[in-house]
C-alpha cells in the first residue's frame, strides 16, 4: 500500500538581528516559511503552495509579519516626539481659546513653555495666527489625545496637563470653560482627576516658590 499526503514544513530562510517590538530590545531572529508539502511515506518529497511566512523573535518568541525587519524604533521615537509636541501646542492653543478671549499673558504663557520643552521660539504673531485656525481643525483635540495616550508615559502626560494648567492660570482663576476643558483633556489622556489635582498642586509650589524667590527644587 501506498500512503501519500499532505502536510505543512517550517523551514528556516534567515536569521540575524531585528527590534522585537514585544522585547521592546534588539534581538536575534528566524526567518521562517510553511510549505505544504506532498509526502509519500509520510516523507516530504514535492513542495506545492507556500503556507505562511513570518519572522520569529529568537527570545520571547512572538511571531511578526516579515515587515517587522524594516521597523525602525529610533525614526518611530522621533515622530511621536513630533507628534507630542505638537499635540502639547494644540492643547495650550485650546485652553487659551476655551474661554472666549485671547489675553495677552495667556500668549506669552505659551510662548514661554513651548520654548522651554522644545527650544522653539515662537512669536506672539504665530501663536495668535494658530489660535485663529485652531477651531477649523478637522480632528478634535480629544480624539489626538486618545490616539497619542498609548505611546505617552506617565510623565510626557503631566508635561501635557502642567502645559495646559499654565495657560489656563495665565489670565487669572481656571473658569469653568477651562475646568471643563482640564477634564476632557485628563480624561483623554486617561489621567484620574487626582493625579491632575497633583499636577496643579506642585504647579502652585513652583510658582510661589518663584514669588518668593526661594530656589526651585529639583
Ligand atoms: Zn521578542
Amino acid at each position: 500500500m501506498i500512503i501519500f499526503g499532505v502536510r505543512g514544513v517550517t523551514s528556516g530562510r534567515k536569521n540575524g538581528e531585528f527590534f522585537c517590538p514585544g522585547c521592546n530590545e534588539h534581538r536575534r531572529f528566524a526567518h521562517k516559511r510553511v510549505r505544504r508539502f506532498f509526502t509519500l511515506y509520510f516523507i516530504p518529497v514535492i513542495p506545492m503552495d507556500l503556507l505562511a511566512e513570518y519572522v520569529e523573535c529568537q527570545s520571547c518568541r512572538r511571531k511578526y509579519n516579515k515587515d517587522v525587519l524594516s521597523f525602525d524604533p529610533e525614526s518611530q521615537r522621533k515622530k511621536i516626539e513630533a507628534e507630542f509636541y505638537r499635540t502639547v501646542k494644540r492643547v495650550m492653543l485650546e485652553m487659551m481659546v476655551a474661554d472666549l478671549q485671547i489675553h495677552a499673558a495667556e500668549v506669552e504663557s505659551i510662548r514661554q513653555t513651548f520654548a522651554q520643552l522644545t527650544t522653539i521660539e515662537l512669536s506672539s504673531e504665530e501663536i495668535r495666527a494658530e489660535a485663529e485656525h485652531v477651531r477649523n481643525e478637522s480632528s478634535s483635540l480629544e480624539e489626538i489625545l486618545s490616539e497619542l495616550a498609548p505611546c505617552l508615559n506617565e510623565r510626557a502626560k503631566e508635561i501635557m496637563i502642567r502645559a495646559a494648567l499654565i495657560v489656563a492660570m495665565a489670565d487669572r482663576a481656571i473658569e469653568e470653560r477651562e475646568q471643563a476643558l482640564l477634564g476632557r483633556i485628563g480624561q483623554a489622556l486617561g489621567m484620574s482627576s487626582a493625579h491632575i489635582r497633583g499636577v496643579l498642586s506642585a504647579l502652585l509650589h513652583s510658582e510661589s516658590e518663584k514669588e518668593n524667590g526661594e530656589p526651585r527644587a529639583g
